[in-house]
């Protein structure tokens, strides 16, 4: 029989890019839950869906305990479902908290009870308020540090960590954490006033300000670095993960890119520069990027994690996978995708 595979989150950024690889790549059965499917509408058209009967759309809200049941009768599991943008972990603590701690270990308990394989999507930000030192950040023995209660900020990182921790306590369940380290992509977030409000992660937010003609913001002068990872390297580390179970089980797992690191000024002027080239423009003629404290722009109780360095020894160790494909690249494949979406 062909395992089923439950994508929680499925219509998100990570979700719609690993269904179209289970799709293409696996015979799985899949149940695909999310509240919003506008990045798989294509998928959801009769004649598709005529195509792709391994595909049931589930509408629906993962807080609500039929879903839990549902989802959790699949051979594997994988929870992608989360309140994840910067932005609003500061108005929205209760919601980030619940959607990145209540829901998950609901249906992390339901997984031990049917015997599915959990596949948690947690956080690089679990690592939390990094300073700029270049140690890379292992899994099993580097130090969590959080600011105060007043920097909300934190709600999710802290939200995130403690399902970590409750889901390695639970007996009998198999489980694998995942921590992303910066993905980008095409269908990554949203364009602010077009098909979403508020401000997406940066690689949106400065891709839907070239589209628009506006300044980069760079917050807190654009000195914090990420280590930037692109989706098709996840898409892999999905099939590396599918295939060493025995090896992923009761693990967490960076993944990330060791040499796609620079700093949110540096990835600025990188954007202008691949914008320019795809436009047949010179760079000069872009408005000026703008600084802004962080405060400022989203609002009090912003904290950053000034460096994020993902040791990636453990996920070539346990399951053979080394991100691989340069910035640059990720960087070319995304812009063209939104000049493209959002150009007209
Ligand atoms: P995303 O916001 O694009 O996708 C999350 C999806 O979950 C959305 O489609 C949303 O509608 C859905 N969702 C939210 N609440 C739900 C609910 N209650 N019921 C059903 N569906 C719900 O985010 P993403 O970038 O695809 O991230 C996926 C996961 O990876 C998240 O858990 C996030 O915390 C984690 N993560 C991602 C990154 C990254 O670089 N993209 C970095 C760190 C962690
Ligand atoms: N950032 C920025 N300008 C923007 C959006 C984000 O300078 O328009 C900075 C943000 O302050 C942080 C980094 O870029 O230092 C990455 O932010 P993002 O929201 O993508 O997610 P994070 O990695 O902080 O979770």
């Amino acid at each position: 029989m062909p395992k089923t595979i439950a994508l929680v989150g499925a219509g998100g950024f990570i979700g719609s890019h690993w269904i179209r690889a289970l799709l293409s790549r696996t015979d799985f059965r899949i149940l695909a839950v999310d509240l919003d499917f506008h990045r798989l509408i294509d998928l959801q058209k009769s004649e598709a869906q005529k195509e792709n009967p391994r595909i049931t759309f589930c509408e629906n809200d993962i807080a609500e305990s039929a879903v839990v049941e549902k989802v959790a009768e699949c051979d594997i599991v994988v929870n992608l479902a989360a309140i994840c943008t910067p932005s609003r972990y500061m108005d929205e603590a209760i919601a980030v908290i619940e959607s990145n701690f209540t829901h998950p270990i609901e249906l992390a308990k339901a997984c031990a009870k049917t015997h599915a394989w959990l596949i948690y999507f947690s956080t690089s930000e679990v690592y939390g308020k990094t300073s700029s030192a270049a140690e890379p950040l292992l899994e099993d023995s580097s130090d969590f540090v959080q600011g105060p209660i007043t920097a909300s900020r934190w709600s999710y990182a802290v939200a995130k960590q403690l399902s970590e921790r409750y889901i390695a306590a639970i007996p009998h369940l198999r489980w694998s954490v995942v921590r992303p380290f910066n993905f980008v992509g095409p269908w990554m977030d949203f364009m602010p006033g077009v098909d979403g409000e508020g401000i997406p992660r940066v690689l949106a937010n400065f891709s839907s300000a070239l589209v628009k003609n506006e300044s980069l913001i760079l917050v807190n002068g654009g000195e914090a670095k990420r280590s930037f990872t692109a989706i098709d390297d996840a898409v892999e580390f999905l099939f590396c993960l599918l295939a060493h179970p025995e090896a992923a089980y009761s693990q967490a797992f960076n993944v990330g890119n060791l040499q796609n690191e620079l700093s949110i000024r540096e990835l600025a002027i990188l954007m202008r520069k691949i914008y320019a080239e795809i436009k047949g423009i010179s760079p000069e003629t872009l408005p000026p990027m703008r600084e802004i404290s962080g405060e400022d722009y989203y609002g009090k109780g912003y904290e950053d994690s000034l460096r994020r360095v993902p040791s990636i020894e453990k996920a070539k160790r346990l399951l053979n996978f080394t991100a691989k494909i340069p910035l640059q690249n990720a960087l070319e494949k995304s812009l063209r995708w939104f000049v493209n979406h959002y150009g007209a």
